[in-house]
């Protein structure tokens, strides 16, 4: 579905990106691990289309989207949910929710995002409960939820998720990936990026590990998890 190739993307002169290689299979959970400064925010926001790599291409669906404009990659069918739940504090949930679907109402109908409100309130049903209160007043947990909802809104194909578990309780960290897995399990392919390994691996089919934006590992998330090295690393035991 994805196919990253060699991909390099740089602020000013800084280098985030050094040769990015990776691949999305439909239906799969791929999840990005790696410390701070890793390179995994600029990854996603490479392949969405909110920065654009200086080498290398990015494939979607049999099509290059690395020069695309970031709407023209939405309407294409990639849609993100912004590491720091960067929801709109003012706006009400309805009105976050209906935001997300924005670049679709122009060519569908009102119904037929009624209808996506009710599937995204079965895997959140607190938001429906709170659908008229401030985004901005939403505990951490909920706004992230409310965040992936927002980016279900558009619809899309595949979903991009960044640190979804970031300054989360452990509780709600569980509940969070449930509901991910929920939504894979649905059919959405889903491309994470998480600083918890651990969770992440648990939950991905395969993986990959960042560090100053080069892959240094990667391979089967169950096999990763039993790797001596990233234990060490990124796990906390070994
Ligand atoms: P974290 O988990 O802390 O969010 P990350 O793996 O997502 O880290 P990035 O945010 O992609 O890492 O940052 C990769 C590198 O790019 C870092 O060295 C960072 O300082 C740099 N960087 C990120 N955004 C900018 C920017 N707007 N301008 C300049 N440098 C940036």
């Amino acid at each position: 579905m994805l196919k990253l190739n060699s991909v390099y993307t740089s602020y000013r002169n800084i280098e985030a990106l050094k040769g990015i290689s990776l691949e999305v299979g439909q239906g799969e959970i791929v999840a990005i691990i790696g410390s701070n400064g890793a390179g995994k925010s600029t990854m996603l926001n490479t392949i969405s289309g909110i920065l654009h790599p200086g080498q290398g291409t990015i494939v979607f669906l049999g099509k290059r989207v690395d020069n695309l404009a970031a709407h023209v990659i939405v309407d294409m069918g990639i849609s993100q949910a912004p590491e720091g739940r960067r929801i709109f504090p003012q706006l009400t949930v309805i009105e976050n929710l209906e935001m997300g679907a924005y670049a679709r109402t122009v060519r569908s109908q009102k119904s037929e995002v009624r209808k996506e409100l009710e599937k995204i309130f079965q895997y959140f049903p607190i938001l429906k409960e709170r659908l008229k209160q401030p985004g901005g007043t939403l505990s951490g947990g909920e706004q992230q939820m409310l965040a992936i909802a927002r980016a279900l809104m558009a619809q899309p194909k595949l979903l991009l998720l960044d640190e979804p578990s970031l300054g989360l309780a452990p509780i709600m960290v569980e509940k969070i990936f449930e509901i991910i897995k929920r939504i894979n399990q649905e059919g959405m392919t889903i491309l994470l990026v998480e600083q918890n390994a651990n969770a992440a691996l648990r939950l991905a089919n395969k993986a990959y590990v960042l560090e100053t934006g080069r892959v240094v590992m990667q391979g089967d998330a169950g096999a990763l998890l039993k790797n001596p090295q990233l234990k060490a690393a990124y796990l906390g035991d070994g």
